[in-house]
């Protein structure tokens, strides 16, 4: 008889936004007459971008013609596309990144996933505390985390960085020494970010202790304020530590698109071997490459006309986000977030958990957003809320919640 793998099965629960949508598809079938309004999933609502839709018709008749078919991708990425990366996303702004330390991928999520696999497994990972559930999911189905401790909500051989208000929503430096620290600024699920310095300090941990920094940076196109560093590679010494996961979900619009890129320098070796061959192994063994189409589409986000057609979309979004934090404080709760990225983190009033928080939501403004517990424990009595809903569903939620 065949066997499972037992790693899989240690997976607590079902995936927090399978509750949520559970909870919302029941509480909908007992109030058939409820319009509810959903500012829970970080999915985005805005249609793609006419430079995109150009881009992508463009490649469609490409692929109509002998002449310019293509078949399958180059598995690390098309040259146009990763150049174009590395002129715009780093080059431009002073980071010493190149076209062929970038593999393009279809979705950050898949290669948060798929990263720690070119790591040993004896390996301990640290992660922010709440945090983007696939970082903590894909090391336990790898069976890197230890035993679950149900009434915790933690895994015995992760180590937690809580990022709470005491903590200004930041990770610090962890007492015991990771081999792999992940960090996302700006932040799923707080909206936090951190200063050049303070990412500069954990750069300086990383090179001091050995351990390598995964930054997920698909929230860049949020940022708004100077201080707030766009890539790791600002950071002096990056270039030894660290690897970067950036997405086209979020500032192109692509979640149904799926476009991606990882970038890992050549200089992070764990003697002499370079990460970076690891993953061009893993990527050349079991990926087939992001298709033709969705990779000139990508292009185009770089080309002059998509910058400002998708600069618009971004300030679309952050556009909510300030109706919805002014909204929020305006009815007395306590809110962080929302300013360099598209999430609203709010204190659940005294005396009510975060699921308790959700209900309470659900039923007296016919409201759905994401309860922060379901990002890890120290995500209990906060709740976030996304940017990412249309301008008027927006404005109706907030409405609502000022009238509980
Ligand atoms: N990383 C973070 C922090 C996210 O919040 C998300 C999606 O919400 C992703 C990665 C996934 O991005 P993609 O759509 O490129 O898979």
């Amino acid at each position: 008889m065949f066997k499972v793998n037992q790693d899989y099965l240690k997976l607590p629960g079902s995936y927090l936004f399978s509750t949520v949508a559970r909870k919302q598809r029941e509480y909908q079938a007992a109030h058939p007459e409820a319009e509810i309004i959903k500012l829970s999933i970080g999915d985005v609502t805005q249609p793609l971008a006419p430079a995109i839709v150009e881009a992508l018709h463009g490649a469609v008749d490409e692929m109509a013609h002998a002449e310019t078919f293509h078949g399958y991708a180059p598995d690390l990425g098309y040259e146009f596309l990763r150049s174009a990366m590395a002129k715009n996303d780093y080059q431009a702004k002073g980071c010493d990144i190149k076209a062929d330390e970038i593999f393009i991928s279809d979705g950050a999520k898949e290669d948060c996933g798929n990263i720690q696999e070119i790591f040993s497994k004896d390996s301990k990972i640290a992660v922010c505390d709440p945090v983007y559930p696939v970082y903590v999911d894909t090391n336990v189905m790898a069976g890197r985390t230890g035993t679950y401790d149900a009434a915790a909500g933690t895994w015995s051989n992760v180590i937690y960085m809580p990022c709470t208000k005491e903590t200004n929503f930041a990770p610090e430096i962890p007492k015991e020494t990771p081999d792999i620290i992940y960090l996302c600024f700006p932040n799923n699920p707080t909206g936090s970010t951190v200063t050049k310095e303070q990412l500069q300090t954990w750069v300086d941990y990383a090179n001091k202790t050995g351990a390598v920094i995964i930054y997920d940076a698909a929230y860049e196109a949020y940022i708004s304020e100077k201080e707030v560093p766009h890539s790791i590679y600002e950071c002096e010494g990056a270039r030894t530590c660290a690897i970067e996961i950036r997405s086209f979900s979020k500032n192109a619009g692509f979640t149904g698109v799926r476009l991606s890129a990882t970038v890992i320098p050549k200089d992070i070796k764990s003697g002499d071997v370079m990460l970076h061959s690891l993953w061009a192994r893993r990527h050349g063994t079991k990926f087939n490459g992001t298709s033709y189409i969705i990779q000139k589409a990508g292009e185009a986000v770089y080309s002059d006309a998509g910058k400002e057609q998708l600069s618009a979309q971004v300030a679309y979004y952050m556009n909510n986000a300030k109706v919805i934090k002014e909204g929020l404080r305006d009815a007395g709760y306590n809110v962080s977030g929302g300013v360099n990225a598209p999430y609203i983190w709010l204190e659940t009033p005294k005396g009510m958990t975060s699921w308790d928080f959700f209900d309470y939501l659900l039923d007296k403004a016919n409201v759905v957003g994401t309860p922060g517990s379901g990002f890890g424990p120290s995500g209990e009595g906060y709740f976030r809320l996304t940017a990412f809903g249309t301008y008027e569903s927006t404005v109706a939620a907030i409405e609502r919640i000022k009238k509980m």
